[in-house]
Order: structure tokens, then C-alpha cells, then sequence
């Protein structure tokens, strides 16, 4: 829904731009951080609906933070989107272990990525927050 509020956590310059151009256009607020500290910076003056997570970020690492968000009662409303560079076998798992609420490889497709996103929101706003 357009206004919606989106944290991108990626430490990707690249990935993190494409993905901020692509949510910006369909009308999302855009926050991003470069890596855990700077997320739980943001998210003490902004509730997002959905996080895009990198799994892989220096120091503490994407499934670590979800962790540590999805045990916060302040946060754990929040849909995760776990993202990861490599599609390694039983990364998945482990995301969703970790209280991801959904899972996308990257390169992410530009065709198909703000209907995922949308996705995720509305099934959220519908009441149901795991995603198969
Ligand atoms: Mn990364």
C-alpha cells in the first residue's frame, strides 16, 4: 500500500540502490541501513510494516538481528524478508528458523519484486504473517 513504511537492510551499495528505486516508485517510505546497528537505529523512530533482509551483513549477520527482532515484543509484528546472495542448501531453512517470514535470492527480478513485497504487506494486513 502506498505510504507503507519498508526497511531495506543490505550492505550491498548496488543491491541496496535497486531495491530502494524500485519500492521508492511503487510509493513505499524507504528507510535503509548498511548493516544491524544502523537498523536498530532506524527502528527507533520508524515502525516499517516489512523488513528486506540481508542475510549476510559485516558484524552481526541478517539471521541474528531477525532473532533478536522477532523476540522483541515491540517488533515481532514486523514481516522479514529474508535476502541472500547464494542459494545454499538449507539457507532457507535456517531463515525461517530464525523467524523469517519469507525468502527471496538475490539478483532480485525487477519484474516480479514489488509484486513479491506487496504480497507479503497485504497478507500481513490480512492477519496471516507466516508466508509459505
Ligand atoms: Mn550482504
Amino acid at each position: 500500500m502506498v505510504g507503507e513504511i519498508i526497511l531495506i537492510v543490505e550492505d550491498n551499495p548496488i543491491n541496496l540502490k535497486l531495491a530502494k528505486v524500485l519500492l521508492s516508485a511503487e510509493g513505499y517510505e524507504v528507510h535503509v541501513a548498511i548493516n544491524a546497528a544502523e537498523a536498530l537505529q532506524v527502528l527507533t523512530s520508524c515502525h516499517p510494516a516489512l523488513i528486506l533482509m540481508d542475510l549476510q551483513l559485516p558484524g552481526k549477520n541478517g539471521l541474528d538481528l531477525t532473532r533478536e527482532l522477532k523476540s522483541d515484543p515491540n517488533c515481532k509484528d514486523i514481516v522479514i524478508v529474508a535476502r541472500t546472495a547464494y542459494a545454499m542448501k538449507g539457507d532457507e531453512a535456517k531463515a525461517k528458523a530464525a523467524g523469517c517470514d519469507g525468502y527471496m535470492t538475490k539478483p532480485i527480478s525487477v519484474a516480479t519484486f514489488p509484486g513479491q513485497i506487496a504480497d507479503y504487506i497485504k497478507k500481513k494486513t490480512q492477519g496471516h504473517t507466516t508466508v509459505g
